[in-house]
């Protein structure tokens, strides 16, 4: 089954639902970066909930990014998600390493630490981009978006997102879910879905056991009504490119270029978000060089 994510509402508007599975998008993420297994798990999370809040962006080049800085040995990490179900990101240290809270449970808010800042930046055309941020709480990822969206969206919600790995280090399941209150909800429907989420079996349970983004809403959302909006597929996509660089490099200077020629004869961006290397040599450099000069 391929990677997806549903839109949905329940009890008349009241509630906003996502769900989604991101096996497929962590573990490509987990084999570019060479993720170690609880930053596989960290990123996971952070994907599969940053691909959630990107599918509400209307506009073509809207777009989200969310950036978590704890104090934990993966120093910080980031996701970038689109309208259209695209997402990257990537880990600053993806080798950074955890020992298990207990066996079988990486200790996800150890590597990410537990102090910190989370910072979300809506990018939607305007003048300026929105920007929000919370403290850390856990460094588990889930619960720090839920306590961001209640202090600087004033939403309440319930945010969970999970990743199984296998014995051989690949992900055997990733997913996760958000429900928001729209305004004028009664307070205490978030302290009934938060009880029956909690009776529920682990959220990697059920993805292991092929449960269905639709599926899950179903269970949590039982009597309430649900009426999926929207269904859209999920793929990691980075759109960096040979011309992007350039334009990058040419933006350096005349005297920044110059001193990368003398000093190197070549020059290797690397993209952050999907490691491909964009070599350029001393000629290369110099058609970029004379472009510089001429602007
Ligand atoms: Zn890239």
């Amino acid at each position: 089954m391929n990677d997806y994510i549903i839109r949905a509402t329940a009890a008349n508007g009241m509630i906003l639902a996502y769900a989604a599975t991101t096996t497929q998008l962590v573990e490509e993420a987990r084999q570019i970066h060479q993720c170690s297994p609880t930053v596989t798990a960290a990123l996971g999370r952070l994907f599969t909930i940053g691909g959630m809040m990107g599918i509400g962006l209307k506009g073509d080049n809207d777009k989200i990014s969310i950036q978590v800085n704890g104090d934990g040995p993966v120093g910080h990490m980031m996701v970038v998600a689109d309208g259209k179900g695209n997402v990257k990101g990537y880990p600053l240290h993806p080798e950074a390493d955890a020992p298990p809270k207990y066996p079988g449970k990486l200790d996800v808010g150890k590597v990410v630490g537990e102090n910190g800042r989370l910072t979300v930046i809506k990018d939607l055309g305007l003048k300026e981009p929105f920007v929000g941020q919370a403290e850390l709480v856990s460094g588990e990822i889930a619960e720090d978006l839920s306590y961001y969206f209640a202090q600087s969206e004033q939403i309440p919600c319930v945010v969970a997102a999970g990743v199984l790995i296998e014995r051989d280090l690949s992900v055997k399941a990733s997913g996760g879910y958000i429900l928001q209150l729209l305004p004028g909800a009664a307070e205490e429907v978030i302290e009934v879905l938060e009880e029956r989420v909690q009776n529920l079996p682990p959220l990697t349970q059920l993805l292991t056991e092929g449960k269905t983004p639709e599926q899950i809403l179903q269970m949590i959302l039982e009597g309430y009504e649900l009426n999926v909006l929207q269904k859209q597929s999920l793929q990691l996509r980075c759109e960096c490119s040979r011309e992007r660089m350039e334009k990058a490099l040419i933006a350096l200077g005349e005297k920044e270029l110059n001193a990368i020629i003398a000093e190197d004869g070549q020059a290797e961006l690397v993209c952050h978000f999907c490691n491909t290397v964009h070599r350029f040599n001393r000629v290369e450099l110099e058609t970029l060089l004379a472009e510089a000069q001429g602007k």
